[in-house]
């Protein structure tokens, strides 16, 4: 019980100071749970960035070991689902955010948050997915929910070198889509393409404050950017299509009209990974499971150490993150 492993703490200020540091802890200084884990896999993830440089209000209890998803074995379990050497996948549950989250070595949170990892997988595979990649796999099922398949037409996706777009776009092409994927780095291109990009369009087509309807470009789409961009891909969806929205990225508001759901029956659906019921999130990663290409997944992640996590948090609220960071431990 005394054997110090390390972890990120963030912690603010009598003057609400935000700082960052790595520190050592013991399995008695993690937060109340039924079920401690040894944590071999983790990621950096927009919002992980966004509590390490405190860019937004996430963290919500000071002090608090960021990192909002992980993977690893189960090392101790009070709760009936659980046992010594399960293999288990956290996502969300406010775990980074109020509980004690993913950038330590161990964790211990509610049995209740937790799914098993899926068969062929591995800790690492996992986090390259992360959360990020289950919540591309949530607005997938969104769009499939709203019957659009691959012949209603092309799907755009937003924020396309992004680790929610890289992943959706994944995961679109092998599902058979034609993916127009929108990015601001133009040099990326050939990786999109990589990923099953059929087009590449640049992030400038969508910036810009939107008509209320557009020329018709596409039935569907996954939008992790939000305002001027989500209005510009509402304003161009076919009739009858649906947009699912997860993210923020170029800003929180969204400048829109009605027109494109009271003249094109257009329809946006809200993806929300962090609370998302548990038998959604077994299905997300059945399907994660099912129908990602693994030789996708490496071609979109990449590797970093324990020490890298606090760098990786600073690039990603910068834009300059490619695909998805795995952290293994
Ligand atoms: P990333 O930083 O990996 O990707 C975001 C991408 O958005 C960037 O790579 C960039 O893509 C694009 N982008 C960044 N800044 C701007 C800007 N100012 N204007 C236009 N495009 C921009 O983050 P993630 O993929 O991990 O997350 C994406 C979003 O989804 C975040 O807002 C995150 O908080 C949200 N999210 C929501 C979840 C939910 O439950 N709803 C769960 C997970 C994430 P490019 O360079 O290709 O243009």
């Amino acid at each position: 019980m005394s054997d110090t492993f390390k972890a990120i703490l963030v912690s603010r200020d009598a003057e609400k100071k935000q700082s960052v540091e790595i520190v050592d802890l013991t399995e008695a200084d993690l937060m109340e749970g039924d079920v401690t884990v040894a944590v071999e896999a983790t990621t950096v993830n927009y919002k992980d960035g966004l509590a390490i440089t405190g860019k937004a209000p996430v963290v919500r209890r000071w002090p608090l070991v960021p990192g909002i998803d992980f993977a690893g074995t189960v090392i101790e379990s009070s709760h009936p689902d659980w046992r010594k050497g399960d293999k288990v996948i956290l996502n969300g549950w406010g775990v980074g955010e109020t509980h004690y989250g993913a950038f330590a070595a161990r964790a211990r949170v509610k049995g209740d948050w937790l799914v098993p990892l899926p068969d062929g997988m591995s800790p690492h595979d996992a986090m390259a997915v992360g959360t990020a990649g289950y919540t591309a796999r949530l607005a997938v099922m969104a769009l499939e929910r709203h019957g659009i398949v691959p012949d209603r037409g092309p799907v755009v996706v937003t924020g396309a070198a992004g680790g929610v777009g890289s992943v959706a776009i994944s995961i679109l092409s092998t599902l058979g889509y034609h993916v127009i994927a929108s990015t601001g780095r133009n040099a990326e291109s050939p990786y999109l393409i990589d990923l099953g990009a059929a087009e590449v369009i640049s992030r400038d087509e969508l910036s810009q404050p939107a008509k209320p309807l557009a020329k018709e470009r596409w039935a569907g789409g996954v939008d992790s950017v939000g305002t001027h961009t989500l209005a510009n891909v509402l304003s161009m969806t076919s009739y009858g299509g649906a947009i699912a929205a997860c993210g923020l990225a170029g800003g929180m508001d969204l400048p829109t009209s009605v027109a494109p759901f009271i003249l094109r029956g257009v329809s946006l659906l809200g993806i929300d990974s962090v609370m998302a019921p548990k038998a959604v999130r077994l299905e997300a990663w059945r399907r994660i499971g099912a129908d990602l290409d693994l030789n996708k997944l490496s071609t979109l992640s990449r590797s970093i150490g324990f020490d890298g996590i606090i760098g990786a948090a600073r690039d990603i609220v910068d834009g300059k993150i490619r695909g998805r960071v795995v952290v293994d431990l």
